[in-house]
């Protein structure tokens, strides 16, 4: 099953109760991060204050992240991960991280030859490509010797529009395709996905026929049997096949990465969460930054058959979400949610969708 916790629905800034984008992604193969903005570790904390009071089992403790998704490089969904890693140091942490995102050859390239230093304007390479600011980082406060862990700093070159499994798979059994996004700087999404499992194998029917120990393993392994004179087949013992978990992430994009046609991703995502910056009478405003609508985020929804659409990265001029849920609604037929910060997603192997939505004391449950 997978978790996702939306802590940040905010674009570029705080408003309305808003924090800015960060998401902790909970899988059978560990915790990531999909971006961290500012103070999110202490969203973190307070989140998992919150979940434990719950009477809830979910957790997002910061000790337990094993990688990091950024999907770009701008600050409002960077500027959390540098104290957030130290304090991993300050804790004495051990274990590995990874920490990838997006970049190009070229950015890569120049930062290789000028480790920390920030890029002249006539390089053309954007100061807050995250190969300048990972290399940065790496200057400023986490060198390998003086940390008590390893980070591996893997940058994704973004010379494409085609989907492509990521080069690392830090969290075992689920594997990660990058999904070039059209922003201002080199951005991508992220589709996770664990892999189906066979049909549940009917014990009881088994049990029932007198086989033995070894002939119902041999049966749960596969093998079809002869028993009494008849041939048992083992197919005929499974349920239907479970298909696996997946999620997308859009990074910050304008409508039209060829990345969201279902055709190029592994499988359709059954939730999608996607930036949703402006309402259509802003098109041209979206279009000029880079951002999408709501009713662009429906339109990538249905293009990669996602069967849930989740809003999120709103403008501060947002206040009220219905008219982004309304507008998004006429572009996209599956279920429409708008997320506030502290919601989150369980999608479990079935696909079903629960959102949790934010409430006083806790969460209210809704199926999707
Ligand atoms: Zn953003």
């Amino acid at each position: 099953m997978f978790e996702l916790h939306v802590l940040g629905t905010s674009s570029a800034r705080f408003a309305h109760g808003r924090s800015v984008s960060g998401s902790v992604l909970s899988t059978p193969g560990g915790l990531a991060l999909i971006d961290c903005g500012e103070g999110m570790q202490k969203r973190m904390l307070d989140h998992n204050r919150a979940l434990k009071s719950s009477g809830s089992e979910s957790r997002t403790r910061i000790s337990r992240i094993r990688a990091v998704f950024l999907t770009h490089g701008h600050l409002d969904h960077t500027w959390g991960l540098l104290p957030l890693l130290q304090t991993l140091d300050l804790d004495g942490r051990r274990d590995r991280m990874v920490v990838m995102g997006p970049s190009t050859t070229e950015a890569i390239e120049w930062a290789t030859q000028h480790p920390g230093e920030a890029p002249p304007v006539e390089s053309g390479i954007s100061s807050t490509d995250l190969a300048i600011l990972f290399s940065q980082w790496q200057a400023i406060g986490t060198k390998d010797d003086d940390s008590s862990y390893t980070i591996d700093w893997v940058l994704l070159p973004m010379d494409g529009d085609t989907p492509f499994e990521s080069p690392i798979q830090p969290l075992e059994g689920v594997t990660v395709t990058v999904v070039p996004n059209h922003h201002g700087v080199p951005s991508c999404g992220y589709h996770f996905e664990t892999k189906g499992k066979a049909g549940r194998f009917d014990r009881a029917r088994a049990d029932s026929l007198g086989l033995s120990e070894t002939q119902i393993a041999e049966l749960a392994q596969g093998q079809d049997l002869m028993h009494e004179g008849a041939e048992i087949t083992a197919a005929s013992f499974r349920g239907n096949p479970r298909p696996g978990c997946s999620l997308m992430m859009s990074g910050d994009t304008k409508f039209g990465p060829s990345g969201f046609d279902v055709e190029k991703l592994p499988s359709p995502p059954r939730l999608l969460l996607h930036e949703a910056t402006f309402l259509a009478d802003k098109q041209d405003k979206a279009s000029e930054y880079y951002h999408s609508t709501a009713a662009d985020a429906a339109r990538h929804a249905t293009m990669c058959k996602a069967k849930t659409l989740a809003l999120t990265h709103y403008s501060s001029r947002i206040e009220r979400l219905s008219a982004s849920i309304s507008e998004a609604r006429e572009h996209f037929t599956g279920s429409v949610a708008a997320t506030s910060d502290g919601d989150w997603f369980e999608i479990d192997s079935n696909g079903d969708v629960i959102h949790n939505v934010r409430i006083e004391n806790g969460w209210n449950k809704m199926n999707l």
